[in-house]
């Protein structure tokens, strides 16, 4: 056997597939998995591959490279992007058959260029910005790109496949801005309807909203962060039956004993008040591990939670084995599902003051590599 990794990322590819489903039933519409910013951390074509394998009918990237890069995979589903600047490659987007979100009439333009250069029907979605203040036509410049979007589908440069927008505050499912936008966004629906659009799909929902709020559900769902078997809304949904897919792992680097007056990492932030032992686990800032956890977050160390001590460093961080025996290559978690008394990657996002999305994705972007499991067909698979 292998010695253990000095720390990895165990991505369980069964946990993604099992997601899209209870998301698929929860939903009763077509989903969209979300695979932007590499799959969340969790690597965006294994990951795609999972979300295809339980039936997810679109897949949605930020960027034209994403999209492209899934194309490249051998994906030939529907994908859809929808962040782009000026000068882009639409050429290439046009050529892979990829759904285009248009903003704007100018990106129209760009996109009915490559529809030239190409020779090929575009697919187009449309996106109203309905209060999120991001990305999309403002409700005032909505006829207008609706106008120029129908002009360009008679001319037979592109089909309007789907007009789409996105909540600002779907994970607080009381604040009235859900109900503000979701009417914006049968407004903007309207408007299309009454120009001559008619797309094969209307979406609105991401993670929380799928699970939340069913009025916004319309002809599809974009999930993520659910995707990855994180609860978009902590405190807000309950009785859904998410796994989460992804744990970081380390072996214990090294271990010693410090007496009372010892100050543990950089600024001497924390004192042992009594003599204790300190482990030594080799992960850090440069592997994604938030700085701000100093002092906050735990650890699993055999069957115990232990805390970080002190600041996190770079390459390593330091945890209170509170005196137990425990020695250098033991195993040491992170996070992990949660099964195992160990943290999850949302007891890491409060204890870093952010979310479980910014947690995964920074660690699945650092050093550490990773290795995919799938717990249906291999349960032994130490995951
Ligand atoms: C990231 C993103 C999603 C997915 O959001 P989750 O909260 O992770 O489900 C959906 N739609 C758009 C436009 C996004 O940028």
């Amino acid at each position: 056997m292998l010695p253990a990794a000095r720390a990895e990322i165990v991505v369980d590819l069964a946990a993604i597939r099992h997601n899209v489903r209870v998301l698929r039933e929860v939903a009763g519409v077509p989903v969209m998995t979300v695979v932007k910013a590499d799959g969340y951390g969790h690597g965006m074509v294994p990951v795609a591959r999972a979300a295809r394998e339980a039936g997810a009918e679109w897949l949605g990237v930020a960027t034209l490279d994403e999209a492209l890069e899934l194309r490249a995979s051998g994906d030939t589903g529907r994908i859809l992007c929808w962040l782009y600047v000026p000068g882009e490659e639409y050429d290439a987007g046009v050529a892979a058959g990829l759904d285009l979100t248009a903003y704007t009439p100018a990106e129209l333009d760009e996109i009915e260029e490559s529809v030239g250069d190409t020779g090929r029907t575009a697919l187009v979605q449309l996106k109203i910005d309905t209060g999120l203040s991001r990305g999309g036509a403002s409700p005032a410049s909505w006829p207008a790109l609706v106008e120029r979007a129908r002009e360009g589908e008679r001319a037979g440069h592109w089909k309007v496949t789907g007009i789409w927008s996105h909540f600002s505050s779907s994970d607080e499912p009381d604040d009235p801005a859900n109900d503000a936008q979701e009417a914006s966004f049968r407004w903007a629906l309207t408007v299309a309807e009454a120009a001559g659009l008619r797309p094969e799909v209307r979406h609105l929902a991401n993670s929380a909203a799928t699970l939340l709020r069913p009025s916004s559900r319309f002809d599809l769902v974009r999930c993520g962060i659910a995707s990855y078997g994180l609860d978009p809304a902590p405190g807000e949904t309950s009785g859904v039956d998410l796994w989460p897919a992804m744990t970081a792992r380390a072996s214990l680097a090294l271990v010693k004993d410090v007496e009372p007056g010892d100050a543990v990492s950089y600024g001497r932030t924390w004192i042992a008040e009594t003599p204790t032992t300190i482990g030594l686990v080799p992960v850090g800032y440069g592997d994604g591990v938030p700085r701000r956890s100093g002092n906050h977050a735990e650890v699993l160390v055999g069957d115990r939670r232990r805390p970080v001590r002190g600041r996190v460093c770079m390459d390593q961080l330091l945890v209170d084995l509170e005196g137990e025996e425990h020695r250098p290559g033991e195993d040491v978690e992170l996070f992990g599902d949660g099964h195992d008394g160990g943290p999850t990657a949302q007891d890491w996002a409060e204890a870093s003051d952010t979310i479980s999305y910014e947690i995964v994705t920074r660690i699945g972007s650092g050093r550490m590599p990773r290795r995919y499991v799938d717990s249906e067909t291999d349960p032994g698979a130490p995951a």
